[in-house]
């Protein structure tokens, strides 16, 4: 059992601050996703909770125990590292008993440790070949069984597939994600790739420049994205932003985007803050109709769907479509929304309006 709860930490190396007071609690057996850009502080964080670096201030708890300051020996978490840090010249076997008869455990115990974990893995028939000479994905296996061996209460993962190319990332994916529900652990993974994130995590930690900007479910992030970061961040083609000047009414409870009524929070209301209009491609509704336009400039078939580029007066915009429509480049066709799926945010403090 382990849930991690982070409250207020941040992580100052000398002038430079890696991680802004940040906030999230990881419940116990959930598959949790760090993500954000290069150099936006996952790393840090997950270092961090594996008491790797210690936070300039703030706590981490481990089941309701504060952990903040000790050392990783005392944590009882596993990090695991990007892939084949493992002893090329000791076989398989010797990799999986290290950590274990380095603790001091019989050797009887260790074998039959050993030998369980292979089974999870799959990698029973591979225990006394060395190393140096297996495929890449055993090789993962392998530095996954490293960590498991221990039993520990989580697993860190930093980029765990990140050396590994497409197809095969995927592949490995789905198999971490299938260990992890047979475990049940409760592991925190780093990755920068949105995609991965959304289809491996329970919850995800969005982070850009030190700071968090959300922390939910995939399915809150990507329908109710808390800043503009993340809406841009999240999906592919990206959320389109349309800018939108001019004053909320007081007392309107919505604004004209192009003929059509969008809701306004009320917290909008007599506010004359610039707002920009966020809407996915997939709610764009194309139609030979209507006063708004724009004409084609491109085309990208998907299979099921296409993604159109479109000019307008708003400049480019993406639309997604069923790929049975035939749109022809230079073609004008008129532009409607979903307008309970539009997302406001208010264009000064990139913050969505709720
Ligand atoms: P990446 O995916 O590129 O590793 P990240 O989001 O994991 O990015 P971190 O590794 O956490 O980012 O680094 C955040 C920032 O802190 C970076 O600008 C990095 O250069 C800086 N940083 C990390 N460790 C140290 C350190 N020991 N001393 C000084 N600066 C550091």
């Amino acid at each position: 059992m382990a849930q991690i709860r982070i409250n207020n930490i941040r992580k100052d190396f000398g002038d430079f601050t890696a991680v802004k007071e940040s906030s999230f609690t990881i419940e116990d057996g959930e598959f949790f996703m760090l993500l954000g850009p290069s150099g936006c502080g996952k790393t840090t964080t997950l270092r961090m909770i594996a008491g790797l670096e210690l936070p300039t201030s703030g706590e981490i708890y481990l089941d309701g125990e504060e952990i903040s300051q000790k050392p990783p020996s005392q944590r009882d978490i596993a990090f695991v590292f990007q892939m084949f840090a493992l002893y090329p010249h000791m076989n398989v076997r010797k990799n999986l008993s290290y950590p274990l008869v380095s603790q001091g455990m019989a050797r009887r115990d260790v074998k039959a440790k050993v030998e369980e974990v292979a089974g999870i893995l799959g990698i029973t028939d591979i225990l006394n070949r060395p190393v140096g000479g297996l495929s890449g994905g055993d090789r993962q296996r392998v530095a996954l069984g490293r960590a498991i061996v221990r039993d520990p209460k989580a697993f860190m993962m930093d980029e765990p597939l990140g050396a590994l190319d497409a197809e095969f990332r995927e592949h490995m994916a789905e198999e971490l994600r299938a260990l992890h529900d047979r475990m049940g652990a409760t592991t925190v993974y780093v990755t920068h790739d949105q995609l991965e994130a959304m289809q491996m995590g329970d919850k995800i930690v969005v982070m850009n420049n030190a700071v968090v900007e959300q922390f939910g479910t995939p399915q809150e992030i990507y329908d109710k994205p808390a800043t503009m970061f993340v809406a841009d961040f999240i999906g592919s083609p990206s959320m389109n932003f349309l800018s939108f000047e001019g004053t909320v009414a007081e007392g309107a409870t919505s604004v004209d985007m192009h003929g059509q009524a969008i809701g306004v929070p009320r917290q909008m209301q007599g506010d004359s803050g610039k707002l920009v209009f966020g809407v996915r491609p997939e709610h764009v509704i194309l139609s030979d109709a209507g006063d708004y336009r724009g004409e084609v400039k491109a085309t990208e078939y998907l299979g099921t769907t296409q993604i159109i580029t479109l000019d307008t007066p708003n400049g480019e915009l993406k639309a997604r479509t069923g790929s049975d429509r035939i749109v022809k480049t230079g073609e004008r066709l008129g532009i409607g929304f979903e307008a309970p799926k539009v997302t406001l945010f208010n264009e000064g403090s990139g913050q969505a309006l709720r």
